[in-house]
């Protein structure tokens, strides 16, 4: 057979039916007319970033390098070191006043995988899992993944795009066995009060078989009251997983490490999973989230204050643009504006801006600044913009946005 034909054999073979259900993130073409744009030497700003703009902290690179030449070059185990775990506890201590053995935590490669592993140890074919929209675009494509049914709660502006206890109890059926949320949240950059999440606990309370998956991966990026993890409720202790990692609050995306304490049957579950998919994370990123987690929280505070002015900025900057509603986000690293205003008005070339994608597309192309549509996000109307940028680019893209909005008739 030539190599020809055992190309086309190939290529003509077909693939596994879950692939129907997956999304392709929305994202992808705008970074890919980002890229064809950049290429003809037009300046983009990028305001859909979803990571900081910041470097990795020294002391913490520092012991990556130690680690490389302490001879971390094996295979660790499937749930991680466990000095590295117990890191995590005195973390979740220290930080967030939880109380767990090292046996109940597990670290992954980013909490990404850590919920991929919760999801797939936790979910059976036609699971339910409520999700509040605007939500990560991750959470629903790893349910589908595990064979389990997303049912998506919209959330609301007016309520600062916080599920409500009545929309989570009616959302709840015989079939819930999960839910999943972030706070601070991504895109929406909301955070949960006490009282906010004790009226959930209520709601929980009535119904034992579901799950809470609590994503804290924005922790330390918050600007008011330090975030209350849901799992601090003791009735909530031992049906809540705690997902978070370093991407965010350390500057290290690119690492690759997340990590979950929970009750320790998940864990087990969960780390099965892990060892089938990928092991574990790398050793040497194992080593630096020692270093990081213990260390000193400095460059952490430093980097949240960068946010915390940049957000109050940009806040003003906003406000000059009419028509534009937003809420002040109380964490993370976003703005989630309500676009409907310019949806259905016309560019001067008279092509009309139907959804948030064609918006997002047209300042993309009009004003060159990217953003990500609300519809990424499942929330149809509303637009992304990360300040995870310098101040100069924060208020060069405002301004271009403001203009280009202004052309829409
Ligand atoms: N959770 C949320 C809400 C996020 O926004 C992101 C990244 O954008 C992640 C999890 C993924 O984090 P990690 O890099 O640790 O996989």
């Amino acid at each position: 057979m030539s190599p020809a034909s055992t190309t086309s054999t190939i290529s003509s073979m077909k693939l596994a039916d879950r692939l129907d259900n997956l999304h392709e993130p929305q994202t992808i073409a705008m970074a890919q007319r980002s890229r064809e744009l950049r290429a003809k030497g037009v300046d983009i700003i990028s305001l859909a970033l979803g990571e900081p703009d910041f470097d990795t902290p020294l002391h913490i690179r520092e012991s990556a390098k130690k680690a490389i030449d302490e001879g971390y070059s094996h295979y660790p185990p499937i749930a991680g070191y466990m000095d590295a775990r117990e890191a995590v506890c005195t973390k979740l201590l220290r930080d967030n006043g939880l109380t767990y053995k090292p046996e109940q935590v597990f670290i992954s490669t980013g909490a990404k995988q850590c919920l991929a592993n919760l999801l797939l140890a936790l979910l059976s074919p036609g699971d339910e899992v409520i999700i509040p929209a605007p939500y990560w675009v991750t959470y629903g494509e790893l349910v589908k993944l595990a064979e389990g049914t997303p049912v998506v709660v919209h959330t609301r502006l007016e309520d600062g795009f916080k599920i409500t206890p009545s929309d989570l109890e009616a959302a709840i059926t015989p079939a819930t066995r999960c839910f999943v949320f972030s706070s601070p949240g991504n895109p929406s950059g909301c955070v949960y009060s006490q009282e906010e999440l004790a009226a959930l606990v209520e709601v929980f309370a009535e119904h034992p078989q579901v799950a809470v998956i609590s994503d804290e991966i924005y922790e330390f990026i918050a600007f008011g009251k330090a975030p209350v993890s849901i799992a601090s409720f003791p009735e909530m202790a031992d049906r809540t997983a705690v997902v978070n990692g370093l991407s965010k609050g350390y500057a290290m995306t690119g690492w690759r490490l997340g990590y979950t304490a929970a009750p320790i049957e998940w864990t087990k579950a969960a780390v099965m999973i892990q060892g089938q998919l990928t092991s574990a994370t790398s050793s040497i990123t194992q080593r630096a989230m020692i270093a990081a987690l213990l260390g000193t929280q400095e460059p952490v505070a430093e980097m949240a204050k960068a946010f915390h002015e940049r957000r109050d900025h940009m806040a003003e900057l906003l406000k000059a643009i009419p028509e534009l509603p937003f809420i002040v986000p109380e964490g993370a690293f976003y703005y989630f504006p309500d676009v409907r205003a310019y949806l259905g008005r016309q560019t001067t070339s008279g092509e009309v801006i139907e959804d948030s994608e064609a918006l997002s597309m047209y300042l993309l192309s009009e004003a060159h600044v990217a953003t990500v549509a609300g519809s990424a996000f499942g929330t149809e109307g509303y637009l992304r913009l990360s300040y995870a940028a310098s101040t100069e680019q924060i208020e060069e893209a405002v301004k271009r946005i403001a203009q280009a909005l202004s052309e829409l008739v």
